[in-house]
């Protein structure tokens, strides 16, 4: 994994950079949970992301890939950064492409997209994987549009403890390879589990499905928060 640069310590970097929140949220797949990682405040620090980014492809630069995809929205950026990374690591192009989001569902519809996806080898990055949902959805985009995923390389891998978080993301993700940078355990719960909804600590609506519990529960005792603003 070593570049020849100063080694990237990920966790104090993402720290400092305040992508590491504490309080009460509700993650986007309706799990409660005390921590949550927000990359809103990374993607302007071009120096650290592109550190970020240039430790996220290096593992892969000798599997040929030729195209970098991530999922919309907040994977936007981070396929641009890796793109740029790969190309300053490999003496070929390689093209930056995601899938924007429709509903749950993700596409590769944008022009020109499919086109750099077919018959490539493909690198699909994310910056927090929890569920692994959007990358697996973004992973069946790629392989319908033609192309041949080389692996799946995460910036941070988040394990919410949940039932079959423990099978390695190679398997869960069924690619040949996956890389994180750095492993997060911060547990996640049901609503009906969960100690912060007891002790009604405010709710989160800017973070995960935040907003989208408040609508469904407008009279949770707690009540609400915005931490982002
Ligand atoms: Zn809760």
């Amino acid at each position: 994994m070593s570049s020849g640069n100063e080694p990237l310590d990920i966790k104090a970097e993402l720290t400092q950079a305040g992508a590491i929140l504490e309080g009460h949220m509700v993650l986007t797949t309706g799990l409660h949970s005390p921590g949550y990682i927000c990359f809103d405040s990374v993607y302007p620090e071009v120096d650290l992301m592109m550190r970020i980014a240039r430790a996220l492809v290096e593992p892969f630069r000798d599997e040929h890939f030729d195209v970098v995809a991530a999922p919309g929205v907040g994977g936007i950026a981070l396929a641009i950064y890796a793109g740029v990374a790969a190309n300053s690591l490999v003496p070929y192009p390689v093209k930056p492409v995601w899938a924007d989001k429709h509903g749950r569902e993700f596409s590769l519809g944008r022009m020109g997209f499919q086109g750099y996806v077919s018959g490539s080898r493909v690198l699909v990055v994310e910056d927090v994987i929890t569920s692994g949902d959007s990358v697996k959805r973004v992973l069946n985009k790629v392989e319908e549009a033609g192309g041949t995923v080389v692996g799946v390389s995460a910036v941070c891998d988040r394990n919410d403890g949940r039932p079959g978080s423990n099978v390695p993301r190679a398997s869960q993700l069924a690619v040949p390879r996956f890389e994180a940078m750095a492993k997060f355990d911060i547990p996640a719960v049901p609503a009906w589990d969960c100690e912060l909804c007891i002790l009604e600590q405010a709710i989160a609506t800017d973070l995960g499905h935040g907003a989208q519990f408040e609508e469904d529960n407008p009279n949770y005792k707690g009540g609400y928060i915005s931490l982002l603003s």
